[in-house]
């Protein structure tokens, strides 16, 4: 089967690619092993030098991939750019600092000497989403090679022109040839690669659905795995809270990447003594959000990613308008070429309506009103996901203290949540587990190994 990228501003399809055939499939998975028994001997300042130029291919050729990402799945350019920087500096952040993290620990024991040392795994595969193209695969990447491992990705169908700039990009970069792979099949080939011996571990971002298919495939085989998933993120706004900056963070927070991200504020669970002003603002900010071609550098919001994507986000709005929900602003596919969705406020929402219990991803903002903070924070707990959290208040102690009571792999008080290659990146229930990013993320894809000297 060829996989297909489609232009979703205007329909159009821009490439098909045929998939490998099932020999050139094996091939490339013992080449990288070839590959990987090389580099897992190389020195850390060899490694850092290539991730290096990395980074430098990166930043100078930003404004060419950032329009290879818009024109593929239809950020705004403005943010594509800014994606290609920031996988720039995650190159450089472990450039700098995997051999510090990486560096043997001496424990003391009952041992003359006795120590860790954090050794390569081998090939990781990685299955990536198509919603941050660029920025997912190197946050991977990035880490992975310089522990010493080898990379091979397995990139969503639609994002595939993406998915061969970033090979061309470390082969450019001086990385040995089969370091990093990319392999163009469709997702019923990957339990084909999780079952080959070399292949040690498998990192996946993406749905639940996908999760935990590849989770129990990985289960089956007893490799280690980490799963980067769906997440609905709170947006939490006290009484106490600076208004007029929560409601311009929240439309950012919602709209941000055309409202496909993962760590997207989704759920903006208000107090009820502020619901009234805040959902007003946050209306008249939301219909105020410029919809356009992505390519153009003023466009605030361009199109959904996938056709069939729109359709099911028509989907969830409808059955939760029919549970009871109101639409406050958007609400209904616009009409014109590409696959826009406007932006959209729902309030009355209610535990049962898709809009409470599902991942909405595109810009539909669900508003909850809570009785007061207890009530909030319950509310905020109340869902299968777990990624990020919001939390909007002056008061700064109160605010520490209710972090810990939050159930969620990150929670950003007065400000909005995003990745940070010096934090660690990753949520708790059905938003996955494992750790990406920081010094958590690069010892995944580790064998943390004891060394024992009498
Ligand atoms: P998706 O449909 O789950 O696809 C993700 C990747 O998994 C794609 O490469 C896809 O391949 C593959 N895949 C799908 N089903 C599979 C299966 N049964 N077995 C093996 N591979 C399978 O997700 P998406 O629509 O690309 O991305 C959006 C989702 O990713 C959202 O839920 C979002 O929240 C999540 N996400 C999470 C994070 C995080 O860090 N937690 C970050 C970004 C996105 P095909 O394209 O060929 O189907």
């Amino acid at each position: 089967m060829a996989l297909k990228s489609i232009n979703p501003s205007n329909g159009i399809l821009i490439k098909e690619f045929a998939e490998i055939s099932d020999v050139e499939l094996i091939e490339k998975i013992e080449a990288a092993q070839r590959a990987f028994l090389k580099w897992k001997n190389v020195s850390y300042s060899e490694r850092s030098r290539i991730l290096n130029n990395a980074a430098t291919n990166l930043r100078e050729n930003k404004n060419k991939y950032g329009e290879t990402l818009t024109l593929e799945m239809g950020k705004p350019i403005n943010q594509a750019i800014a994606e290609v920087e920031k996988c720039a500096w995650v190159c450089e952040h472990y450039a700098e600092n995997a051999e510090k993290i990486l560096a043997e620990e001496i424990i003391e024991t009952d041992a003359s000497e006795s120590y860790v040392r954090f050794d390569p795994l081998g090939i990781v595969l990685a299955v990536m989403p198509w919603n941050f193209p660029f920025w997912q695969v190197i946050r991977f990447a990035a880490p992975a090679l310089m522990a010493g491992n080898a990379a091979i990705l397995k990139h969503a169908s639609n994002v595939q022109l993406s998915a061969i700039a970033i090979e061309e990009i470390f082969v450019k970069s001086g990385l040995p040839e089969n370091l990093f792979t990319t392999l163009v099949i469709g997702s019923n080939r990957v339990e084909q690669v999780i079952n080959h011996r070399h292949v040690k571990a498998v990192t996946l971002t993406g749905s639940e659905y996908a999760g935990k298919s590849v989770a129990e495939q990985c289960g089956k085989n007893l490799k280690k795995t980490v799963m980067e998933l769906g997440g609905s993120d709170p947006f939490i706004v006290f009484a106490d809270a600076d208004i007029d900056s929560a409601v311009s963070t929240a439309v950012t927070a919602r709209i941000i990447n055309n409202g496909q991200s993962c760590i997207a504020a989704k759920r903006f669970i208000v107090v009820k003594d502020i619901a009234e002003e805040f959902s007003a603002k946050f209306a008249k900010k939301l219909a105020s959000v410029k919809i356009g071609d992505p390519m153009d550098k003023s466009t605030e919001l361009g199109p959904i990613a996938r056709e069939d994507l729109l359709h099911e986000l028509q989907t969830q709005v409808d059955k939760s308008i029919k549970l009871g929900a109101v639409i406050l602003t958007g609400g209904k596919i616009l009409e014109r070429d590409g696959f826009y969705f406007p932006p959209t406020l729902i309030t009355n929402v209610r535990p049962g309506m898709p809009a409470y219990n599902e991942e909405i991803f595109g810009p539909v903002a669900s508003l909850i009103v809570a009785e007061d903070e207890n009530d909030a924070i319950r509310i905020a707990n109340d869902s299968p996901f777990g990624l990020g959290a919001s939390l909007w208040t002056s008061n700064i102690e109160k605010a520490k203290l209710l972090a810990s009571q939050i159930d969620s792999g990150s929670v950003f008080i007065n400000g909005m949540v995003k990745s940070d290659p010096r934090l660690p990146f990753g949520g708790v229930k059905l938003s996955g587990y494992g750790r990406e990013l920081s010094h958590y993320g690069i010892k995944e894809f580790v064998n943390i190994k004891t060394v024992w000297i009498k």
